[in-house]
């Protein structure tokens, strides 16, 4: 696990209801009456694809006889000791109590990492308390609903570059489970992945909007050492490729409007359109989705990137013209945040900021490429895939509808480039999306193998 948070507030603001949110099991119990005896709970939590531990503090509240803040104290000081960050809940429907002073004294004393968070603001009746969280000396509030699960993108927002910072200094990781390989498997687990050689170079697309950048950088890449070819019979007539070696790995860069130009391959020289570069996509095994730091993520990036994912290719987003930008560290802040709320699709895939004027960044780019290419090849073995569906499926059980619960039985990669996988199932026509995203999800935590399209395919057992 890579973190735990706690979540504390006073009584009834919703602790319990949120845990049982994230855990995504009836574990906690949920009572309206304030005070309600319950345990310390603590449970594995899931939101889009972070995992961590969440501990509700709702059962901390019955020390008995003490007062109120004696108790309050004792327990939000536990949950600072036990958590890496605190979740703090204040009733957007009520407003900000004495109590929530109290608790919010303690978090700053304690110097806490503290979210806040105004829940039950589904709806205008929140409004005013949401506003009102502000004055707490807390940061801004996320507002969620709990009972509606509403607002857990942006908390999920606000989580993942925390759980960036604590992955980095605990080893985050499958359920531990004993997976023994056979022989044959531990060979197919050891195979590698194939590493681009000339007989068969990487092939890569740069694609972008115009002027992104596209040609000032392949020329960059392709520098002195440039061997075009020109339109390949028999594919199609605008796809144009280029052979090189960037940073001595050797790639065969298709069809943009930079090359055209090169190649003088028409006579005319004004550059392609979006879908021209889309084109080459096809024949790309990893693209790069070039964006003008000054103009990121606009309409057409998104859809250009889309397009890139729904084809299966390994995506790298390089941030090009970074030379221009002065306030670096933010501006890279600014940009992780929009690429995860905004591609959430391609969650976890690179990106990285380079000039292509400069050439600076060309080396962390062409890591990236490299590394998105050995995960889009990867394959894992059959016995460590099962053994982690069966971690997954007690973790979080398939539902049961009609009485009738789905059995997720066999897992197996059916394919690589980018990875399948195939299910055998009960019940397959009723696996609802979430739970295929859940899956996912996982594989790409467990597995590590970030922003390659993975697909799963449910078929039924027979
Ligand atoms: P706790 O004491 O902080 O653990 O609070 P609970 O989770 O037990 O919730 C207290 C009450 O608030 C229950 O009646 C919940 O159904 C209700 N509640 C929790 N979250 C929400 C929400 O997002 N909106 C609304 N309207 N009610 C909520
Ligand atoms: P394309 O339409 O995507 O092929 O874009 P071009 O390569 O033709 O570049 C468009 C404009 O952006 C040109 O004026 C380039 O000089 C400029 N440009 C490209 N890369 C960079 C960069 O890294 N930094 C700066 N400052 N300008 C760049």
């Amino acid at each position: 696990m890579s973190f735990t948070l706690a979540i504390v507030g006073r009584p009834n603001v919703g602790k319990s209801t949120l845990f049982n949110r994230l855990v995504g099991k009836r574990l906690a119990l949920v009572d309206d009456t304030p005070g309600v005896t319950r345990d310390l709970r603590e449970g594995d939590a899931r939101l889009g694809d972070l995992r961590f531990v969440v501990i509700d503090s709702a059962g901390l509240e019955l020390a008995e006889d003490d007062s109120l803040q004696g108790r309050m104290r004792r327990l939000t000081e536990r949950a600072v000791e036990e958590a890496d960050i605190c979740l703090f809940l204040v009733d957007a429907r009520v407003g900000v109590t004495p109590a929530d002073e109290i608790f919010a004294d303690i978090l700053r004393k304690k110097n806490a990492h503290v979210i806040l968070a105004a829940n039950k603001a589904e709806g205008a009746a929140g409004d005013a308390g949401a506003l009102e969280a502000w004055g707490l000396g807390l940061g801004e509030p996320i507002r969620i609903s709990a009972e509606h699960g509403e607002g857990l993108d942006d908390l999920y927002d606000v989580l993942r570059p925390l759980a960036d910072d604590f992955a980095e200094r605990n080893v985050a990781h499958m359920p531990e489970v004993d997976v023994t390989l056979s022989e044959e498997e531990a060979e197919e687990d050891e195979s590698a992945v194939p590493m681009p050689t000339e007989a068969r170079p990487l092939q890569l697309a740069v694609i972008g909007r115009p002027n992104a950048g596209k040609s000032t950088l392949i020329n960059k890449i392709i520098g002195e050492d440039r061997l075009l070819t020109g339109p390949e019979a028999g594919i199609t007539r605008d796809a144009i490729s280029v052979s090189t070696k960037f940073m001595g790995t050797p790639m065969r860069i298709w069809d943009t409007a930079g090359m055209r130009k090169k190649a003088k391959v028409s006579g005319k020289l004004e550059k392609l359109s979006v879908a021209d570069g889309l084109r080459a996509v096809r024949f790309a095994e990893v693209v790069v989705v070039l964006l003008d730091v000054n103009i990121p993520f606009e309409v057409q990036d998104l859809r250009i990137a889309d397009f890139a994912e729904t084809e299966g290719r390994a995506v790298v987003v390089a941030a090009n013209k970074w030379d221009l930008e002065e306030d670096k560290p933010e501006k890279l802040k600014e940009l992780r945040e929009n690429f995860e709320r905004l591609l959430p699709q391609l969650r976890g895939a690179p990106l990285v900021t380079v000039s292509a004027k400069t050439g600076k960044g060309l080396d962390r780019l062409h890591n990236a490429i490299l590394k998105a290419y050995e995960v889009w090849n990867r394959r894992v073995s059959t016995a460590k895939l099962n053994q982690w569906l069966i971690a997954m499926t007690e973790a979080h059980p398939p539902p049961a509808p009609g009485g009738r619960r789905i059995k997720l039985r066999y897992i197996t990669q059916a394919k690589t480039r980018p990875p399948g996988f195939v299910i055998k199932a009960t019940h397959t026509d009723q696996i609802p999306e979430s739970y295929g995203r859940y899956l996912v999800n996982g594989l790409r935590a467990d597995f590590d193998m970030p922003g390659t399209p993975i697909r799963i395919y449910f078929r039924d057992q027979g």
